[in-house]
This record gives structure tokens, C-alpha cells and sequence, in this order.
């Protein structure tokens, strides 16, 4: 797959806010924050989409919700709740092709997520 800005942000050619950082994972506040705090986690193999993601990869992103909730007990936002959300592709709104978790924290949040006027052919 291409490189994408989050390769920067993981070789560090690029600066982010980092939270955590450990062999497998990144985490760095998202730059247009939804939420009082807004992170994403990010593994450091580049799998584009969720639907890249293959068998051998099921541990990395499972420890990408262990850093989440790790950051977020931390910062004392753990018990109050927050919003974990990976999203796929065009409908999913992603725009970044390396996958990554946002995670939202720090007020209530509504839920379901209102559609988005996509831009269909
Ligand atoms: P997506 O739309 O792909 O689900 O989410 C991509 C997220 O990456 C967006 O929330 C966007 O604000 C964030 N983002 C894009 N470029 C950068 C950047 O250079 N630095 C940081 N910290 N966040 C970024």
C-alpha cells in the first residue's frame, strides 16, 4: 500500500501530539478534535482498511483497544465512558488509509451518527 501521512507521524517526520508508543502501537491526539479528548491509536504495520486486515493480525488490533483504555484510565476518562470507532472506506467516512482508532472521551456523546452527504457517481 502507499504511504500515508500516519507513516510520517510513526517514523516521526512529521510531529504529533503522542500519548503512547510502544512495539506494536502509536497513539497521538487527533488534530481536529471531536470531543474534549479525541486520540487515535494506530498500529505500525500499515493496513490500509479494516477489510486488509488478515488472521495474523487479530493481536495487533486487539491491542490497539488495550492502549485506548490504558490512555484513557489514565487521563481518569475510563469510568465515565467514551467512544471507540474505526471507520472503512468511502460510507464509513475514513480518509486516512492506514488504520486507526478514534477514540472520544470527556462528555456525552449521541448516538446513532447522522448520515453524510457523500458525493456518489
Ligand atoms: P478518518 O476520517 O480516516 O476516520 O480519520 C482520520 C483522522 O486523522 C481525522 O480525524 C483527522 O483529523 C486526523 N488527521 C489527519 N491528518 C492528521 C495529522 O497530520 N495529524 C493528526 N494528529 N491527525 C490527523
Amino acid at each position: 500500500m502507499s504511504e500515508t501521512i500516519f507513516t510520517k507521524i510513526i517514523n516521526k517526520e512529521i510531529p504529533a501530539d503522542i500519548l503512547y508508543e510502544d512495539e506494536i502501537s502509536l497513539a497521538f491526539k487527533d488534530i481536529n478534535p471531536q470531543a474534549p479528548m479525541h486520540f487515535l491509536v494506530i498500529p505500525k504495520k500499515a493496513i490500509a482498511t479494516i477489510n486488509d486486515i488478515e488472521r495474523q493480525d487479530c493481536e495487533v488490533v486487539g491491542h490497539l483497544s488495550w492502549v485506548a483504555a490504558k490512555i484513557l484510565k489514565e487521563h481518569g476518562l475510563a469510568e465515565q465512558g467514551y467512544r471507540t470507532v474505526m471507520n472503512c472506506n468511502e460510507y464509513g467516512g475514513q480518509t486516512v488509509y492506514h488504520i486507526h482508532l478514534h477514540v472520544l472521551a470527556g462528555k456525552p456523546l449521541g448516538w446513532p451518527p447522522y448520515s453524510a452527504k457523500l458525493k456518489i457517481e
